[in-house]
């Protein structure tokens, strides 16, 4: 086993290169500042690269990565974040991203128990007792990615409702967060349509997102 990892650098030697030549400037150009507009939360799964999939250069969207996208409301970490990214960087969009077979979903799911991260997916277990009645109404084979996309209904709703956001759109601020969900296997993005504008949109547009998951995954 290597214990240098020189295949690593030598690919960021290459990279930086690469990306010099088609943007003379472009390191020390962000040397200077970032200001992205976007503000991604999403899971930690090293199959969901959020810059890649949207196709964003370094400087154009800032990260949050946990398992599972959880926006705990006592999870400091997330919270300076949200902080930062609105009273800072002054982010147009917060967008919370789920993904289809989650494996921090699957878990939660069906009481599997990892180690320590139980007590971290304990909050998508609260997801899942929220929703027990409507997931019982799934098929099995399809609640794992039910329960991927609810649980980024809640965690766009805990954005909504944190003070960052709650303060920034008191005082005017313009910020529109959104729920969306990532196909593993097709690698491409839904809107739930989990989308606010403002503290009074919240929940009508918890509805509308709930509404659309009922349509897909319940049979009438
Ligand atoms: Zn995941």
């Amino acid at each position: 086993m290597t214990t240098q990892l020189t295949e690593l650098f030598e690919s960021n030697r290459q990279w930086a290169a690469r990306t010099e030549a088609q943007e003379p400037g472009f390191f020390s150009k962000l040397l200077e500042q970032q200001t992205p507009q976007y503000l991604w939360i999403g899971c930690a799964d090293s199959r969901v690269p959020a810059n890649e999939l949207v196709g964003l250069l370094p400087g154009e969207l800032f990260v949050h990565r946990n398992v599972a996208n959880v926006v705990a409301h006592s999870d400091l970490n997330a919270l300076s974040v949200i902080q930062f990214a609105v009273d800072g960087l002054k982010v147009q969009h917060i967008i919370v991203v789920g993904h289809s077979n989650c494996g921090g979903v699957k878990a939660a799911l069906n009481d599997m128990r990892l180690g320590l991260v139980d007590n971290w997916l304990r909050h998508v277990k609260d997801v899942r007792h929220q929703h027990q009645a409507l997931l019982e109404q799934i098929p099995p084979e399809r609640r794992v990615d039910a329960l991927c996309e609810l649980n980024v209904l809640e965690q766009a709703r805990n954005v909504c409702t944190t003070t960052v956001v709650l303060d920034a759109w008191a005082r005017g601020q313009e910020i529109v967060v959104h729920g969306w969900v990532y196909g593993l296997h097709n690698g491409l993005l839904d809107d739930l349509k989990m989308t606010a504008r403002a503290a009074e949109d919240v929940d009508a547009a918890y509805a509308q997102a709930l509404r659309g998951i009922r349509q897909r995954y319940v049979a009438d």
